[in-house]
């Protein structure tokens, strides 16, 4: 495989973040200041002065009394983990390449599979939130975009379209003037019919993007979210021009498999759109991994919580 920019990327590596969030002080210093950039605020009331009551890990509002812990409210609400071990599974989910499944991030902090699952799923969660309205594309911007399944049977089913017991997604690379691939999209969808593109466009791609597809019509309902279609007809002797035009879109189809495949081996079918979140999060942002702690972190501090009931639920594919 080809020298790349991403894989000499520069990440946060262990001693640094070591140094950086090793103890829990520093840890509640840094949420803190990310929770509260100019100082306290009151959730109730608004009121700018607090004062911390000394062995309960609480800040009481100097006007209308209300006691706030750090995390209440937040993604990492009334957790008994020591934020530490919060802040160690979100270095190893964002700087791990492949992903990294909850058996090995349980070994990895040293807790129980269901703990490391739960850390897990609200983070990705985090990751869905802050991906689901940031769309891709836009004006003069060229967006490849295929459809693909995942998972199922893997031995005697069907292949391609139409297979049974796998999920279907669909996969949006947009590409640079230079043909470099920029940033990403991946949704599970529930089929692929016109009305679910239509649906999934106008979350996923800006108006004034065009669009790279092959020719499965469904395609087509990209226009409706004010994008232009180009289709690029594939099979018999266009085989050339099918690789050059999807290529990104088919590497990054490759890479999601092979990253199932090699690190979650299996994932249930309600369970994928979080996993395609983190999938998708860390792919765009790539280039600044040494940052990522500081970005999730803010976001999953202006995250709702996220109970266990509610990580177990099914999801509505996309
Ligand atoms: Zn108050």
């Amino acid at each position: 495989m080809a020298r790349n920019k991403v894989q000499f990327e520069k990440g946060l590596s262990e001693r640094p973040f070591r140094d950086l969030y090793g103890s829990e002080d520093q840890c509640r210093a840094a949420l803190f200041a990310w929770r509260w950039p100019k100082g306290f605020v009151c959730p109730r009331c608004g009121a700018e002065r607090c004062s911390q009551i000394k062995g309960r890990k609480l800040y009481q509002c100097s006007a209308c009394r209300h006691q706030v812990s750090l995390t209440a409210g937040t993604i990492f609400h009334s957790t008994n983990l020591p934020l530490t071990i919060w802040f160690q599974a979100m270095y190893l989910i964002t700087q791990s390449k492949k992903g990294i499944s909850s058996l090995e991030l349980a070994r990895r902090l040293g807790v129980t599979q269901t703990t490391a699952w739960k850390v897990q799923q609200k983070l990705a969660q985090v990751m869905l939130d802050r991906e689901e309205n940031n769309p891709v594309g836009g004006p003069h911007k060229r967006v490849e975009m295929d459809d693909a399944y995942l998972g199922g049977a893997r031995h005697g089913a069907k292949r391609g379209r139409g297979a049974s017991g796998k999920t279907p997604i669909v996969v949006a690379v947009e590409t640079t003037s230079e043909g470099r691939p920029h940033r990403l999209k991946i949704r599970a969808v529930k089929g692929f019919r016109k009305a679910e593109i239509k649906k999934l466009s106008c979350h996923l791609l800006a108006p004034g993007t065009t669009v790279v597809s092959d020719g499965l019509s469904c395609f087509t309902a990209v226009t409706h979210a004010g994008c232009r279609h180009d289709p690029v007809v594939t099979g018999g002797g266009a085989q050339a021009a099918q690789i050059a035009a999807f290529k990104w879109v088919n590497t990054t189809i490759g890479n999601i498999k092979n990253s199932i495949r090699g690190t979650y081996h299996a994932i249930r079918p309600k369970h994928l759109p979080r996993y395609l979140a983190q999938f998708e999060y860390r792919f765009n942002r790539r280039y600044r991994l040494e940052d990522m702690i500081t970005r999730l972190a803010w976001v999953a501090l202006r995250t709702p919580p996220m109970p266990y009931r509610l990580l177990k639920l099914a999801e509505n594919g996309a």
